[in-house]
């Protein structure tokens, strides 16, 4: 009954307090179930099992002749099946209203009271990779900026219990001085209003060494985001500096030398991938589980490139979510775990953070967006830092926020909507005037088996 520790907190009870209610003389008395409208059914090694994306827990169906479906909706099975997927939200009493629990999950999920903020220290960056979207306008973030930027978070701190922070550029590590200095002084005030605070940063890598690498812990820096465009031949094409030479080798040092800390942290190794990475990708995954696949602090994420913002100035050859899945099965079948994409296929785990009201950008010079995609695009800049205060537009903020399963009838009927409530990019959303559906969810059923043990 432990599994109970979901997002819906009480609105689901343990099922041993719902109905499985011992009559006179130890016999249970079979009830009337529903079957919920958030079920996805899948087999993996011959086993049939249904995954709920309302409750975020699945149960093994050895056959699923053995559901006997009577008459409307209402279906009953045997004592011990019951029971089972009862508690993984699969069958539900009849009388239980899913839009409620649904509509309870998001509000949940929005006063989870965790502040999020994605900080840029400085927009420049060390590296040219070919299908960056960013302009590099804006140098680091000056002194006022980092002033105003710790006045706003002490006065507005005592309304959450947590802050997050993830780290951003541009190449953050040009600035690690910065962050080093903002961070003792958030930690200063994490401590002054009693919550929780811990980090990430997203980094190509190049800078990371051992030194920095401890200085980061010390910021409370656990997660990290380091992309390896494949082998050195392809990564090297298209992650190159700013003198237009390749960029493996030192990352790849760098990542080994992480790996000799005892600490704790996280690591996923994003490798983006066209058509040109897929050449040499067998060897690269290959590498991958030599040299990491004994460290679960390193996880390895495939994504697609895709051009998020219509302005992908390369001949890039780009290819669909699709094309993944054989990497992904070969990988799965040398031993590599897909364990941590649990976490995104959770209740609420495709939500971008640009829909979360509690989640903004800051910019290195003080402005204020929801997106790290679109700098330039002003229906993304929605405030800036003022004399310690955020000055926002509301409207325009509301813009990235409300919009998906509150408005389209598409996302209040899908059986996908408690994971990403048609709120996966509210950018393509705002753009084109609809709410795109995430890559994942035409393709969970081959997810849910990667992620099977
Ligand atoms: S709004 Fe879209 S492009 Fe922007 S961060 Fe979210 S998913 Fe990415
Ligand atoms: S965006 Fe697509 S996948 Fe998400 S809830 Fe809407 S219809 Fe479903």
């Amino acid at each position: 009954m432990k599994k109970y520790n979901n997002v819906l907190g009480k609105l689901y009870k343990p099922a041993s307090l719902i109905y499985r209610k011992k009559l006179a003389g130890g016999i249970y008395k079979l009830k009337k179930y529903k079957y919920s409208k958030y079920n996805y059914k899948y087999t993996s090694n011959n086993h049939t099992y249904i995954y709920n994306t309302l409750s975020g827990m699945n149960a093994e169906v050895n056959s699923i002749s053995n559901i006997k479906l009577p008459e409307k909706n209402n279906i009953i099975f045997s004592e011990g099946l019951n029971e089972q997927l009862h508690s993984a939200g699969i069958l539900l009493d009849s009388n239980v209203n899913e839009e409620l629990l649904l509509t309870q999950l998001f509000y949940n999920y929005e006063n989870n009271g965790e502040l999020f903020l994605i900080i840029l220290p400085t927009e420049q960056c060390n590296l040219r990779c070919i299908y960056c979207y960013e302009d590099f306008k804006n140098g680091i973030m000056s002194t006022s900026v980092q002033e105003n930027l710790l006045i706003f978070l002490d006065s507005i701190l005592p309304h959450y219990k947590r802050l997050y922070i993830s780290w951003f550029g541009g190449e953050p590590l040009l600035a690690v001085n910065i962050i080093e200095k903002l961070s003792a002084e958030i930690i200063k005030l994490s401590v002054k209003h009693q919550i929780d605070f811990h980090a990430g940063i997203t980094t190509n890598g190049t800078l990371l060494s051992s030194e920095i690498f401890e200085r980061l812990l010390n910021c409370r820096i656990y997660d990290y985001q380091i992309t390896l465009d494949g082998a050195k031949e392809t990564h090297d094409k298209q992650r190159i500096n700013v003198n237009h030479k390749g960029t493996f080798d030192v990352i790849y040092r760098n990542l080994l030398d992480m790996k000799k800390s005892d600490k704790q942290f996280g690591v996923i190794l994003r490798t983006n991938i066209s058509k040109e990475t897929t050449t040499s990708l067998y060897n690269y995954i290959d590498n991958i589980k030599n040299d990491f696949g004994d460290d679960k602090r390193f996880m390895l994420h495939f994504v697609a490139i895709a051009d998020l913002t219509g302005t992908l100035h390369t001949t890039i050859d780009l290819c669909d979510t699709y094309c993944l899945f054989q990497y992904y099965k070969y990988a799965k079948s040398i031993g590599i775990s897909f364990d941590f994409y649990k976490s995104m296929f959770k209740p609420t785990g495709m939500i971008c953070y640009a829909a979360n009201p509690n989640a903004m950008v800051i910019g290195s010079d003080g402005k204020i967006y929801k997106c790290t995609v679109a700098f330039n695009n002003p229906v993304n800049t929605i405030g800036e830092l003022k004399n310690g205060k955020a000055l926002i537009d509301y409207e325009k903020k509301l813009l990235w926020e409300q919009n998906g399963f509150e408005t389209s009838i598409k996302c209040t009927t899908c059986k996908f909507s408690p994971i990403c409530f048609g709120k996966f990019c509210p950018l393509e959303k705002i753009i084109n005037k609809k709410e795109p559906c995430p890559p994942f969810y035409k393709y969970i059923n081959t997810y849910l088996q990667l992620m099977h043990k």
